[in-house]
């Protein structure tokens, strides 16, 4: 190449924001591009009897945010046991899953579980004590929470910044894949629900963070069944996916993924020393 053409090329990158400015590549674990969370919300029959089979065939870990009131948790308990056991993380998702019956679209909700109706204190406690029920499911001292519906505002403001030293991380809504490790807020993740996709739209997004070198973050819920399903066939193809590339994706719980990024995060800036009158 001419000294020309290379200082022209060198020119045109220099011009281009996205190349010019570059950032320092977050480090996973064993040197992998990507980190994965795969999450599953609701407690629902068709995460213990197909995403768990599946996930355990490829051994891959994720993490399940159970709402304590949830038939399951009752009904099956031994199963969620076993899959702590396996190393899967059982996360928060509440006692009574409230959201804001307010919003667009939201005639499901029950009054009772409205999350308009409850002071920000209410919902704490409440918060606070399914993770003591889920100390006694699993026996784990520390785990992560994803708000139902992704609303932080009870009827009396935020519910969900008094919570931070609660848990390793906190999940909102706002897209799957994180644009940048270095500015991520931990209690504020960004989070997305994909609904009737097929395997390529979720490997898309995978493929994604890994160009990035970020984090991408899935929540669930039916698979193949239930509500705001994703086929069996699509989930099995992400997994099988995310399987054939341990060397590129870091698929592993929220709780275990947020400690690495946690201890790695950058140090408080120092106060400024002190000067003597
Ligand atoms: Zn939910």
């Amino acid at each position: 190449m001419s000294r020309v053409l290379a200082a022209a090329l060198v020119a045109v990158l220099w011009a281009c924001p996205a190349i010019a400015a570059p950032t320092v590549a977050f480090a996973w674990p064993d040197g992998q591009r990507a980190a994965v969370s795969l999450a599953y919300d609701d407690a629902l029959d068709s995460h213990l009897d197909t995403a768990i089979p599946e996930l355990d065939r490829h051994g891959l870990k994720a993490s399940f945010y159970l709402t304590l009131s949830a038939d399951t948790v009752r009904s099956r308990m031994s199963d969620w046991r076993a899959a702590a056991r396996n190393g899967h993380e059982l996360g928060n998702h509440s006692l009574f899953h409230q959201c804001a019956a307010s919003k667009p679209g939201r005639d499901w909700v029950a009054p009772q579980r409205d999350l308009d109706t409850m002071t920000a204190l209410q919902m704490q406690e409440q918060v606070r004590l399914a993770s003591t029920m889920l100390q006694a499911i699993d026996g784990a001292a520390t785990r992560t929470f994803t708000v139902p519906c992704g609303d932080t505002a009870a009827g009396d403001g935020d519910y969900v910044a008094a919570l931070a030293d609660d848990f390793v991380a906190i999940k909102v809504m706002g897209g799957a894949v994180v644009p940048d490790m270095q500015t991520l807020d931990v209690h504020a993740v960004p989070v997305e629900a994909p609904v009737g996709v097929d395997g390529d739209a979720l490997i898309a997004l995978v493929e994604d963070a890994a160009r990035r070198g970020t984090m991408v973050n899935l929540t669930f819920h039916g698979i193949g069944a239930e509500h705001l399903a994703v086929s069996r066939e699509a989930h099995a193809r992400l997994l099988e996916h995310l399987a054939a590339s341990p060397e590129i994706y870091w698929t592993a719980t929220f709780r275990d993924i947020m400690t690495w990024v946690r201890a790695r995060a950058a140090p408080p800036a120092p106060r400024p020393a002190a000067v003597s009158p």
